[in-house]
């Protein structure tokens, strides 16, 4: 990036609420999803963005979709994209609009792959782009002020001014504008009036970065390795573990009560899938804290990981091993 320039900010669109269109102002939840170009979604909010009045801003619609229907498609072309223009030296940023269902994987699936040092903020909306109060045009604008932040970098999603980091955010609330919550960790900045105030240091995954080529190998997959998260519950039986390592699951991760404990029968069952070779992951079902390991754990622990997070690591790590 030339000394003193801006420099080229690129907002890739996956669709999502952000870009989603009701038929009435007031319908806030009977509304689709990835109706709105990307370009439309920018153009509403790059007058206001007066900081980044010399930035040349780029467009790319990658996917126009319901989060929650994520494909393995939309990732691999979304981290070829983001590889792309992250490597370029005049980008200084890449923006994502996406829908808030699955943005956490989103999120940590790009930054476990890529890894990048420049920012590359996730940016959402809890009601539709026609709602009349819509919290998608400011979303996207402090979006854009994290970008021009000095003090940005890797992956971070940016929604209701606040900023979190991809290993600790998640949709919290199904309906509430603040629904992204870091939980313990609590946001790593806020935006505010247009500044973006930081409250420490960004926490990391400590996995090892990809080489460009192990990351190629990845893009050109057409899928990852099968992980399933099972949930231990009242009642739990192993059936439903059996039936994944009778049908060729490669990883589980489960979903276990309190510090990952897991119900005698569902156990055991995990039990007989590791001695088949499954990789098994414990996890925790609540929602703030994190599993500690245990003497003589039988099972690898999520280090903090979400169910969900913890299944991301899980699959790139099986695939990297085959790759
Ligand atoms: N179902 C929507 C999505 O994830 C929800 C949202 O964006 O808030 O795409």
């Amino acid at each position: 990036m030339a000394e003193g320039s801006a420099g080229t900010v690129v907002v890739l669109g996956t669709g999502g609420t952000i870009a989603g269109k009701a038929g009435d102002a007031a319908d806030h939840i009977g509304y689709r999803a990835g109706q709105i170009g990307v370009e439309a979604l920018l153009a509403a909010v790059t007058p206001q963005a007066g900081a980044a009045a010399d930035v040349r801003w780029v467009t790319e619609q990658v996917a126009q979709i319901d989060s929650k229907d994520m494909d393995f498609a939309v990732w691999r072309a979304l981290a070829a994209r983001c590889a792309h223009w992250l490597a370029q030296d005049e980008v200084r940023a890449v923006v994502v609009t996406h829908g808030t269902d699955t943005l956490e994987e989103t999120a940590y699936f790009l930054e476990t792959l890529l890894a990048p040092d420049k920012p590359l903020v996730l940016t959402c909306a809890m009601r539709p782009a026609t709602a009349l109060m819509a919290d998608g045009p400011q979303n996207l604008l402090d979006a854009v002020t994290v970008t021009l932040d000095a003090r940005a970098g890797g992956v971070l999603v940016v929604a209701a001014g606040a900023v979190h980091a991809a290993r600790a955010v998640r949709k919290r609330h199904p309906y509430r504008l603040d629904a992204m919550d870091s939980g313990e960790a609590g946001p790593v900045a806020v935006v505010e009036a247009g500044q973006t105030r930081w409250f420490g240091k960004i926490t990391r995954d400590p996995s090892a970065r990809w080489s460009d080529d192990a990351i190629k190998k990845i893009i050109s997959r057409e899928g990852l390795p099968r992980v399933e998260i099972v949930l231990s519950h009242a009642l739990a039986d192993g059936r439903l573990v059996d039936g994944l390592v009778q049908d060729g699951v490669r990883g589980l991760v489960v979903a276990g009560t309190g510090n990952g404990t897991v119900h005698a029968a569902l156990l055991a069952a995990l039990e007989r899938a590791r001695a088949q070779g499954v990789r098994v992951v414990r996890a925790s079902r609540c929602e703030l804290g994190q599993v500690l390991p245990l003497p003589n754990d039988p099972f690898e622990p999520s280090e903090g990981l979400s169910p969900v997070k913890a299944r991301i690591r899980l699959m790139l790590e099986l695939a990297r091993a085959e790759a």
